[in-house]
């Protein structure tokens, strides 16, 4: 089998990649950057959805899994003291597969006809330095609202439990093939009107946001912003393709959503 190992670049986290990769050599395993079956993350979430970006043109022959050497690790299984057992583990391999739904987004500009596409792990979120943004939100076709805020937030199930939280979103158990609409601080009054709660699009159900008003857009695709201008449409829907995660032990994801958020911390 070949692995690659993604560190967050810190200390104490190239010290277990460096142990982690010279076991596994002297296991047999082969380090392979370009076309790893495994890749292992190892830091905070921010460091997996860095592998997820950098191997996603591989995802149906990349698994993924995450050691964390921060303080939340939502996406990390596995804590440095465990690095041993699970060096053993992925040498013993074949292991198990639990594949979670993504996010498709793609972003048609005025200009050109041009478009660019991307997959989110954990969500896109849509806003502007300059005042605030005006999308038409259509669903599958037909015209929904008309938003007026600080902008929208689309999550995938795995990550209604990052910034979609934090919005009020609900969370959303991975087996589920869906997408979640959440408002950013929207204008309701007598002239403006949303929603005004999160909205879950099952797969099949497109959520197409057009810009009304021509304003340069802040695109944030995971842990990554980008400023668009003349903005024509953004395509928002389940994606066809899922990621991969490696699982050498059962972490049912209520557990991980209880361990992250409700169980105190042992001292
Ligand atoms: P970061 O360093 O700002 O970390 C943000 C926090 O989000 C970290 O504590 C991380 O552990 C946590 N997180 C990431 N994915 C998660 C998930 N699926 N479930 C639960 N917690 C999760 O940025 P980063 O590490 O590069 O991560 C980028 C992510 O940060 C974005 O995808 C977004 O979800 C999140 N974010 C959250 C807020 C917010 O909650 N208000 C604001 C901006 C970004």
């Amino acid at each position: 089998m070949k692995f690659k190992i993604v560190s967050k670049g810190d200390e104490r986290s190239n010290r277990i990649k460096a142990t982690m990769k010279q076991y596994l050599i002297e296991f047999d395993l082969e380090y392979d950057r370009k076309e790893p079956d495994l890749v292992i993350s190892v830091g905070g979430d921010g460091t997996l959805l860095e592998a997820f970006h950098r191997y996603v043109h591989r995802l149906d022959s990349t698994a993924f899994i995450g050691v964390h050497t921060g303080h939340l690790g939502f996406y990390a299984d596995w804590v440095p003291d465990e690095v041993e057992k699970l060096i053993i583990e992925i040498a013993k391999t074949p292991f198990q597969v639990v594949e979670y739904p993504l996010l498709e987004v793609t972003i048609r500009s005025k200009t050109g006809g041009t478009e660019d596409r991307f997959l989110a792990l954990n969500e896109a979120t849509i806003k502007t330095a300059d005042g605030s943004v005006v999308f038409d939100v259509e669903i599958k076709g037909e015209h929904f609202e008309t938003f007026r805020g600080d902008g929208l937030c689309i999550s995938t199930p795995s990550g209604s439990t990052a910034y979609n939280k934090a919005l009020g979103g609900g969370i959303i158990h991975p087996s589920l093939d869906a997408i979640q609409l959440t408002e950013m601080a929207s204008i309701n009054n007598r002239v403006f009107r949303t929603i005004g709660s999160p909205l879950i699009l099952p797969k099949h159900h497109t959520a197409l946001l057009k810009p009304m008003v021509d304003r340069s857009f802040l695109i944030a695709i995971d842990h990554f912003t980008t400023n668009y201008v003349n903005v024509k449409s953004i395509q928002c829907r389940v994606a066809e393709e899922r990621i991969r995660f490696a699982r050498f032990r059962p972490f049912p994801f209520w557990n991980r959503v209880r361990d992250s958020f409700v169980a105190e911390e042992d001292d």
